[in-house]
């Protein structure tokens, strides 16, 4: 029964990570894994929105980011 024990709290603690990845820490696990699919597609730093590159300090700030610092404000507007 001891041993079940810790078992219990372990799968209580992974549950509550899941649960603390909310929308928006599942929304950055996705643009993530975009992002790692662009490497492969060696398309990773050209922005999805103009097809330009990304500018080196908004992929240094935002490593997965779809969009150039242009085209992410014009979104956000
Ligand atoms: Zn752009």
């Amino acid at each position: 029964m001891s041993g079940n024990f810790s078992d219990q709290s372990q799968e209580m603690e992974n549950q509550e990570l899941v649960f603390n990845l909310d929308a928006e820490g599942r929304e950055e696990l996705r643009l993530i894994d975009e992002a790692l699919q662009r490497i492969a597609e060696d398309a990773y730093g050209v922005c999805q929105e103009c097809g330009k590159q990304v500018q080196e300090g908004r992929i240094k700030a935002v490593p997965y980011t779809r969009y150039c610092i242009d085209c992410a404000t014009s979104q956000e507007e």
